[in-house]
């Protein structure tokens, strides 16, 4: 494993842990060498996951896709630095349990937005606007006014 820094082969683990899904190891090594410290992610070789497309088009699952989808709706926001990565093991997790080798990407992309929206508001917006193309602003109001209602209902009545 070469540090991303310096390129330096030598690393040492200095934490490691079992993600949600079990299937995934991380850990946190330090570079030997400039004492950079980077995050790797082992993970469990598993069966094929291919998805459908809009178009009938099939592909096989792609994690880092993924990743970098819910990253960009991440992007400045203050959640963890390795949140969509998280995401991403939940719902690749959520994905494999339910055991088909076939799974709509539109599936997917629910799974993401769910994820979000429970993680923060506005990266559920970003992605939800990018993936469902809202149609319109009024669109758009609809599911901001939506996100303030559940709020206000997990706030309690006003008072
Ligand atoms: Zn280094």
């Amino acid at each position: 494993m070469r540090c991303p820094q310096c390129e330096a082969r030598e690393t040492r683990v200095v934490d490691s842990r079992d993600l949600e899904d079990s299937a995934t190891v991380r850990r946190r090594r330090e570079c030997s060498a400039c004492g950079t410290r980077f995050t790797t992610y082992e993970r469990v070789e598993s069966a094929r996951l291919v998805v459908v497309k809009r178009d009938g088009g099939r592909e096989e699952f792609d994690r880092a896709k993924l990743v970098s989808g819910l990253r960009k709706a991440l992007t400045r926001r203050p959640v963890a630095d390795d949140a969509a990565e998280r995401a991403a093991d939940a719902i690749e997790a959520e994905l494999r349990a339910a055991g088909l080798a076939e799974v709509p990407s539109q599936h997917v992309g629910e799974l993401a937005q769910e994820r979000l929206r429970s993680l923060d508001q506005i990266a559920y917006i970003r992605f939800a606007s990018v993936y469902r193309s809202f149609e319109d602003l009024e669109e758009l109001k609809r599911e901001v006014d939506s996100l303030f209602e559940e709020r206000g209902t997990r706030l309690g009545p006003a008072t």
